[in-house]
């Protein structure tokens, strides 16, 4: 029995994990332990790096980076109390609380991000979770903008098993739910929903056939450990996440974490790095903190296995994207933002966009979701 036992751990060690020559070489489905997790982001930062592009280059063009857009469709008086969050009700930020979008401005706002170049526009709302009432109008949102040929995601808090389904049957593609920390330091930052209320939602979620976006923030005053217990979460899954942001800690005045040390760049592009090779075929996402990070350390980003960034919605109103910064950056690294294969012409797509917009005048589509 031990023998057997022995015989299958080697096999398993064999299959997952093999070692050449000091160099460590995972297969994607690798179950991480901590202590390698670990043991990647101790390596000295050249070879962590170098270990990361060739992973990266394994899966990925690594001149081309996906683009998507974030729009808050519902904006504060949030009851949870994520410490870092200037949308929670429980703190003094001085945020306007917004009420849900209007379908068509959601539309809108879709098909503007669609010029400027982003393949996927993302729906951000700051609710604890969805009520029964908001489920029409999100799969309302949902269909319209696939209707332009975008990849369409969602972040509404926690889902249930129906609810994923009813998104799921509306087209949505991802739905983006982050863990933010370790299991171990989880507590530190939010009391009001546990870990595995999450780890159900993303379960809710996959179940449904929807991809999964999830990952983290670093500088929440987590100890390097805790970022290589987030990464062995996610990398753990039954199915890694599709999309993994790293998000860097925007202090915001108002919050808890307002005065919280600075994040210490290198670190913070080793978690990227980690993340890459931990999760080999996930887009790993350069998300909140990109507008603080100067173009060197968000190309060393790029270089580390970043390959998605967000567009903030101010992209939305920039009179010519064209001269938007990041687009420069992008240009002067010979990064191509990612195309994704549209489901209709240009032709269908306005057609689509006006009929959504003529069948709906009719109704009501602007209520106080924020009650
Ligand atoms: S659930 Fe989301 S919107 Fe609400 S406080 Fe937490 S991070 Fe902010």
């Amino acid at each position: 029995m031990i023998a057997a036992l022995f015989k299958l751990t080697t096999f398993i060690s064999y299959y997952f994990l093999l070692v050449r020559t000091g160099e460590v070489i995972v297969s994607e489905r690798q179950q991480w332990s901590l202590k390698q997790a670990q043991a990647l982001f101790d390596q000295p930062f050249f070879e962590l790096l170098f270990q990361a592009q060739q992973v990266h280059r394994e899966h990925f063009d690594p001149q081309q980076v996906q683009v998507s857009t974030l729009l808050s469709i519902k904006t504060g008086a949030c009851p949870e109390d994520c410490k870092y969050c200037p949308q929670s009700s429980r703190y003094k930020t001085g945020l306007e609380k917004e009420r849900l979008m209007e379908v068509e401005k959601v539309i809108e706002s879709a098909h503007k991000a669609k010029k400027a170049g982003s393949t996927r526009f993302c729906m951000g709302a700051a609710w604890k979770n969805p009520h029964e009432r908001d489920m029409p109008y999100l799969e309302k949102m949902v269909k319209e903008v696939k209707s332009l040929g975008m990849e369409t995601c969602m972040t509404l808090g926690m889902l249930n098993p129906s609810q994923a389904e009813r998104l799921a049957e509306a087209g949505l593609d991802y739905y983006n739910h982050n863990l933010d920390t370790s299991p171990e330091f989880y507590g530190n930052i939010i009391t009001t929903r546990s870990y595995q209320d999450r780890l159900d939602t993303l379960e809710n979620v996959r179940d449904a056939g929807i991809k999964v976006c999830s990952g983290g923030i670093v500088g929440l005053g987590e100890e390097i450990r805790d970022r290589a217990a987030l990464l062995v979460q996610l990398a753990n899954l039954p199915m890694p996440p599709e999309s993994v942001p790293i998000n860097m800690l925007v202090k915001v005045k108002g919050t808890p974490l307002e005065n919280n040390e600075e994040v210490d760049p290198f670190d913070f592009i080793r978690t990227i790095a980690v993340a890459r090779i931990m999760m080999p075929k996930s887009y790993v996402r350069l998300s909140a903190g990109r507008e603080q990070m100067n173009e060197q350390t968000q190309a060393m980003c790029f270089m580390a296995g970043a390959n998605s960034i967000f567009y903030g919605c101010k992209l939305l109103t920039t009179p010519n994207p064209g001269e938007d910064k990041d687009l420069q950056l992008f240009r002067r690294l010979g990064i191509n933002p990612q195309q994704t294969k549209t489901a209709f012409g240009d032709k269908q797509q306005q057609q689509h966009l006006t009929e959504a917009i003529i069948n709906n005048t009719d109704n009501e589509q602007f209520y106080n979701a924020a009650i």
